[in-house]
């Protein structure tokens, strides 16, 4: 692997001041694809706050302007719509790429485009690391296991994933955008890591993107049944959006590659989740069953010793205590209120 320059160290703070530029921790240049959407609005947020000079990438299509507008006015900050389908020219020290939809609605809308992001805007981030010499971060999924034989998942698992399904314009494009980082890293000495996400939930989520989470408060909100698909004993793991950046920004300052499971423990079924919601919101809300979709994966949980033992990285909020943050902000949308987008 290529050594960081001693600048690049610098700025990252990972000299531990003992060279003498840098006691003082200069902004870092940093591109997020993506970062007017859901995650990646939230990862902008912690980056300006640290200091760095951010340039959003994103062609909107599940992104909002809003979810960003609260920095329109500091000259650090810039949006630049793009699809990363397309080649771009920056000049930056890391790249977090997130720019992909995430809603299994959104990507399975235009299959052939969620492939095309995944495996094009991923080399052409790649490239543009490779280019720069910056340091390149992906955001997989926890869909890279498919319907998991191995339960909880395990970095090392290799997944059972279906090639031919409708989830796998997604699936497959996640793994093809990681067998891609880990070839510039071992073939273009292109500094990478990879992240593996488990479902993720928190203020600034579309409204009606189809996610279970978002569905749930959503529908309790407006005094509609909750819309259990199957049986609802599949289960998944929910992880509060601050915990992720959280671990996001630990991965990519880190000294490790990767793949690391980024997600919260806690596993619930949706009937469980649904009875959560209930008491949260409306303890009357009534619960409809629905036929579930093709190719549903019946577990997830993460197992995340490795992120603990090499980033120091644990979820902090439970689904109890997150929830109620994500409704604050679903109820100012839901009914209109002013405040859209802020959080
Ligand atoms: P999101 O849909 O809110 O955000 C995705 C962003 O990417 C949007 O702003 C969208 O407009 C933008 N985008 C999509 N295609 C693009 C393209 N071709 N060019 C430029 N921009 C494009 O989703 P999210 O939940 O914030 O997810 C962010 C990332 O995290 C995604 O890569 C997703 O696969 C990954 N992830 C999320 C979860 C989760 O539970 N939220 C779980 C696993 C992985
Ligand atoms: N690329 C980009 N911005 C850059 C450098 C490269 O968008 O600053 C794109 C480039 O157009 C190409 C892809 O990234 O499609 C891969 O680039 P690389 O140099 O690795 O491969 P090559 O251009 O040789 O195929
Ligand atoms: N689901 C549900 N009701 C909904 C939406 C989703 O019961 O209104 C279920 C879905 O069948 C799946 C789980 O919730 O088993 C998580 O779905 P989601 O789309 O949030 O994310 P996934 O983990 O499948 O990508």
């Amino acid at each position: 692997q290529r050594k960081p320059s001693l600048e690049y160290l610098n700025r990252i703070g990972a000299t531990g001041g003992k060279i003498p530029l840098g006691l003082k921790r200069k902004g870092l240049r940093v591109v997020v694809t993506g970062g007017a959407g859901f995650v990646g609005s939230h990862l902008v947020d912690r980056l300006m706050a640290r200091g760095d000079t951010v340039i959003v990438v994103d062609n909107f299509f599940t992104g909002r302007k809003e979810n960003v507008m609260h920095h329109f006015s500091n000259p650090n900050f810039e949006l630049i719509r793009h699809d990363v389908v397309e080649p771009i020219l920056l000049e930056v020290d890391q790249i977090y790429h997130l720019a992909c939809p995430a809603s299994p609605v959104h990507y399975k809308f235009n299959p052939v485009k969620t492939i095309k992001t995944n495996v094009v805007g991923t080399l052409n981030m790649l490239g543009l690391a490779k280019r720069v010499g910056a340091r390149f971060l992906l955001t997989s999924t926890s869909e890279v296991y498919g319907d998991p034989l191995q339960h909880p998942q395990v970095e090392t698992y290799w997944g059972n994933v279906n090639p031919i399904g409708v989830r796998s314009c997604y699936d497959e494009g996640k793994r093809t955008a990681e067998t891609l980082t880990m070839d510039y890293h071992r073939g273009a000495n292109v500094e990478v890591r990879i992240a593996r996400i488990f479902n993720t939930y928190g203020p600034r989520m579309c409204i009606d993107d189809g996610r279970v989470v978002s569905n749930f408060v959503a529908q309790a909100l407006r005094k509609e049944p909750l819309t259990v698909y199957g049986d609802g004993k599949q289960t998944r793991s929910f992880q509060f959006v601050s915990d992720l950046v959280e671990g996001l920004m630990r991965l990519m300052e880190g000294e490790h590659v990767g793949p690391f499971n980024l997600g919260n423990p806690g596993e619930f079924t949706m009937l469980e989740l649904a009875k959560v919601v209930q008491e949260t919101i409306d303890p009357n809300a009534n619960i409809e069953f629905r036929p579930n979709t093709e190719d549903d994966p019946h577990k997830r949980k993460p197992d995340i010793t490795k992120a603990k033992e090499l980033l120091g990285w644990e979820p902090k909020v439970s689904l109890r205590q997150g929830l109620p943050l994500m409704v604050k902000d679903f109820r100012q949308r839901v009914f209109g209120d002013q405040k859209e987008g802020s959080s």
